[in-house]
């Protein structure tokens, strides 16, 4: 079953775009055709199962640039794409904390910072307080001694 190398046969399905890899598990093959999944006879790969394009398989076609793709290969694929996934989650939930701690720890900052403020006035009352106090006992023990 090889009539590749033959002059132009004129098969309207085999396009020279060669067989396009497509990422996982195919849904539905370029020609728009269902993927059927099927078992391998092949002595090289007996009982590994693939996907192939509905009208590829329908018309025993070899060589040509339909759907084809092992079953476990996709999977794989299907694997990688989800660590990809979990990766970027992981990421984004990082980034999310990371935004999360610098907004808490500004926000304790600007507290501590108010805090100071009105510590610091508290204490500059009592100094002042204090100083009347202190100036107006000063006036008192003057004015008693006097
Ligand atoms: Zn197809």
């Amino acid at each position: 079953m090889s009539n590749v190398s033959g002059a132009s046969n004129s098969s309207s399905h085999v396009r020279g775009r060669g067989r396009t890899y497509v990422f996982g598990v195919p849904k539905r093959c370029w020609c728009g055709e269902d993927i059927v999944a099927k078992n391998s006879h092949s002595d090289a790969n007996p009982c590994r199962r693939y996907v192939r394009c509905g009208y590829a398989y329908a018309k025993k076609l070899e060589n040509d640039n339909h759907v084809f793709k092992w079953v476990d290969e996709a999977l794989l694929d299907e694997v990688e794409k989800m660590k990809q996934q979990i990766g970027m989650l992981e990421k984004n939930v990082m980034v999310e904390l990371e935004k999360k701690m610098v907004m808490e720890v500004e926000k304790e900052l600007c507290e501590k910072v108010e805090d100071v403020k009105s510590l610091m006035q508290a204490r500059m009352n009592k100094m002042l307080i204090g100083i009347v106090l202190g100036c107006m006992i000063m006036i008192g023990i003057v004015k008693l001694v006097g």
